[in-house]
């Protein structure tokens, strides 16, 4: 008997996860390997909307959590995986420049835009028309951080690497059996996998492929992740990572070429150094059709509940989304109608 069971360990598996920790909840959790959102993320936790210098749904008020939640995480595992990385915004004219001058006054902003523009001093880098720098943005290594808390599961027998089969859970009043283990609750957290889910597959999860590219490069020395087009990502050892792609049509899990082209492309006049193509990487990311997360408990069955449609910006979302379940799950707490799956009933 446990607590709980949790399907899929991405950002929202592994935010469940370490909120039932901290509670001193019992779990298991099934993960597959079929879905690589969180692994090729490159794990930059931004408030601000770049493109338009906006704030995101709800980012002020959540970068401090996350960070601190993941700095739980390397406390937990005797291991580093946050740091902080600032983002410089490569602008395109004089009139972008304006809007950033426009934005860093506004009161929710502030904190976070530069009040001036910086010149760029990086040879490997092409920005005639400046710079603008976004202050406390970090960047979680996720990959690491995921495989690292998986090894720490194993080792106390909560995690069981294989497919969960939907068809095979038996649900009770007061929990649920799945393969002989009995559970209190179970939690959906399966990313776009949650298309075969019947019992919320229901729900407008619309899904948007994304690829990066991996260079390397001895002369581009980035210290600052820069966003242009595309975002280059510094990951260590003269590698960077450059993307991502947005594409809703394409749920194929391959790499593709035409992504390939366009980032190289779109970064011709951004990147001016010698660089290698290393890799491609690519996954599916949970968007929704509303652009807001899926939250909440199943209509009849009250023991099954999902956290899903983390979308673009999982590492700031995932842990104040997964307070938020455990509190309505747990304490009876209402859940915002923003993000309640019970906005599509
Ligand atoms: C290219 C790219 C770049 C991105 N960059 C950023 C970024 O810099 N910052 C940011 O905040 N966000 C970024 N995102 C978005 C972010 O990746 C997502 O918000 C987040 O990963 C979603 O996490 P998730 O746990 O909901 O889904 P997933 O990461 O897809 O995790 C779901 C997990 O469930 C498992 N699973 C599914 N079905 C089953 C089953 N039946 N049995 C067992 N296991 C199962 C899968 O294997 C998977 O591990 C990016 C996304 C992409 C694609």
């Amino acid at each position: 008997m446990v607590d709980y069971i949790i399907v899929g360990f991405g950002i929202a598996g592994v935010s469940v996860t370490e909120e039932l920790e901290r509670r001193g909840k019992t779990y298991l959790v099934y993960e597959d390997s079929s879905q690589k959102a969180s692994r090729v993320a490159a794990g930059v936790c931004n408030p601000v909307v770049l493109k338009r210098f906006t704030m995101a749904w709800r980012g002020g008020e959540l970068m401090d959590g996350a960070i601190s939640f993941y700095k739980g995480i390397e406390e937990r595992l005797s291991q580093s995986f946050v740091d902080e990385l600032p983002v410089l915004r490569r602008f395109n004219s004089v009139e972008e420049q304006n809007l950033w001058y426009e934005a860093a006054d506004r009161p929710v902003l502030r904190e976070f835009l530069s009040e001036n523009i910086l010149k760029n001093k990086n040879e490997g880098i092409g920005a005639p028309f400046y710079l603008g720098k976004v202050h406390k943005t970090h960047k979680v290594a996720l990959s690491q951080l995921l495989s690292s808390y998986m090894a720490y599961m194993k080792a106390k027998n909560s995690l069981i690497e294989e497919p969960f089969v939907h068809d095979d859970i038996e649900i009770l009043d007061n929990g649920v059996v799945y393969k002989g283990v009995k559970a209190r609750h179970l939690i959906f957290s399966e990313g776009y996998g949650m298309v075969q889910n019947p019992y919320f597959n229901q729900l407008p999860l619309v899904g948007n492929k994304g690829e990066y590219v991996i260079i390397k490069s001895e002369t581009l020395r980035l210290k600052e992740a820069i966003k242009a087009a595309f975002f280059i990502v510094p990951l260590g050892n003269d590698l960077y990572k450059i993307g991502a792609t947005y594409d809703h049509q394409d749920k194929s899990k391959e790499t593709t070429e035409a992504a390939r082209d366009k980032i190289l492309k779109k970064m011709k006049e951004v990147l001016c150094c010698e660089y290698t193509i290393v890799s491609q990487e690519s996954g599916i990311r949970p968007t929704v059709r509303d652009r807001r997360p899926l939250v909440g408990t199943h209509d009849t069955y009250k023991v099954l509940h999902l956290l899903n449609g983390l979308g673009t910006r999982g590492v700031l979302m995932g842990p104040f989304l997964a307070k938020q379940l455990l509190n309505s799950i747990e304490k009876g707490e209402t859940l915002e109608a923003e993000y309640n799956i019970n906005r599509f009933a």
